[in-house]
């Protein structure tokens, strides 16, 4: 039975019939842009995620950028973010004509190692960009600790982690912004590009939804030099069909992790040839992934091999860090100097952990990773 790493169709049609009316809604409306279906989407999102505003933008990565255009992070400024993450974290920080300095992350938990990052302040750091890998929170006690120490912004790339939990909170809080994707494949998935920047600072969000819509108040006045991350009302009208049902997704997304983790944890060579993921005490992971370290030379490869051999869907998040990309040159950092980003890279290989994977298909993913671990040793 072919096991697919991801299925939009499932969850999505179970949903046809509030879908279909909320996009005749908009067809009725003639209100494409913004509007009160952004309005209301961006209210939910604003009462689930416990924060004062959300604002709804075009892409996750349009919500990072706004952040650090809102921020007025530009030439000469320099801001830290994990070499281990998709590419759009450093992207844009790269797109405003700062500096991506790039920090190393715990082999643990895949997300930014504070002292490494601490280790890499300068007079021009600006801004820290922890990432919440694979739906789990970054230490953000300690990120803020160490942003208040320097003065810099805390830009939360919540991409991968709508509706994780830290110390009982919800991620997307705790910084002085957070940006959310909702990409299909991402835990509350729209059907296009679509993204969520949310803060608690009024000011902030006041500067925000200026340069969501290029800096004009009123229209056709310019205050700043915006651009257009404004969300479509057709998105936020069938997102907000789906946030009711996020966290139940997430639950059956931590079933069935857990159920990786219970049969994966009796297989030889666990710790040293098979390293499985686990949520950190105070975190609530929402496992966006389920994503495992082979180390040892090639064997990440093999397994990727074996599994697709098998018709089962996996993927590799992320094969290249940043720091060692060909856009990157310029910044002269090396494999050396980020250790773990470069091992990772080579270790982590990510399984199906989607939320309407059945027991059969989780059963044949276990039984094609056991016969590797176990044929391998
Ligand atoms: C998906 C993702 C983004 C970008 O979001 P888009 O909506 O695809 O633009 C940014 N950062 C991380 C870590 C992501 O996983």
């Amino acid at each position: 039975m072919p096991v697919p790493l991801f299925d939009t169709k499932i969850q999505n049609h179970a949903l046809a019939a509030d879908l279909q009316a909320a996009f005749a809604r908009v067809l009725a409306s003639g209100m494409f842009i913004l509007g009160p279906e952004v309005q209301n989407f961006e209210r939910q999102c604003a009462e689930y995620l416990g924060v004062r505003h959300a604002l709804g933008i075009s892409s996750g990565t349009d919500a990072i950028l706004l952040a650090l255009m809102a921020l007025d992070i530009g030439p000469d400024d320099e801001v830290i973010c994990p070499s281990f993450t998709f590419f759009a974290t450093a992207g844009c920080v790269a797109r405003t004509g700062a500096k991506p300095v790039f920090c190393d992350v715990r082999a643990d938990t895949f997300n930014l190692d504070v002292a490494d990052a601490a280790r890499r302040i300068t007079p021009r750091t600006k801004a820290i960009l922890p990432v919440h890998l694979y739906g789990q929170a970054a230490e953000m006690e300690s990120v803020n600790a160490l942003a208040r120490q320097h003065g810099i912004k805390v830009i939360e790339d919540a991409a991968q982690a709508v509706g994780a939990t830290q110390g009982g909170k919800r991620i997307g809080g705790l910084g002085d912004f957070g940006a959310f994707s909702f990409f299909p494949t991402k835990n509350l998935g729209a059907f296009g590009d679509a993204g969520l920047l949310t803060t608690n600072d009024d000011s902030l969000a006041e500067r925000a939804t200026l340069l969501r819509n290029h800096g004009a108040h009123p229209k056709y006045f310019h205050r700043f030099v915006g651009g257009n991350f404004r969300l479509d009302a057709v998105q936020a009208a069938l997102l907000a069909v789906k946030l009711p049902h996020l966290d139940g997704y997430a639950q059956l997304r931590a079933a069935n992790a857990a159920r990786y983790t219970e049969h994966f944890a009796k297989l030889p060579g666990l710790g040293t040839q098979l390293i499985l993921p686990a949520a950190q005490p105070g975190n609530g992971h929402i496992w966006n992934q389920y994503t495992l370290r082979l180390p040892g030379a090639g064997q990440r490869d093999a397994l990727r091999t074996w599994l697709t051999a098998r018709q089962i869907g996996s993927e590799i998040y992320y094969p290249v860090p940043l720091h060692a990309q060909e856009c990157f040159a310029a910044v002269a950092q090396t494999d050396t100097d980020l250790p773990v980003s470069a091992q990772l890279a080579g270790e982590a290989v990510s399984l199906p952990i989607f939320p309407e994977l059945t027991r059969a298909q989780q059963d044949e993913v276990i039984a094609a990773v056991s016969e590797f671990v176990v044929a391998g040793r």
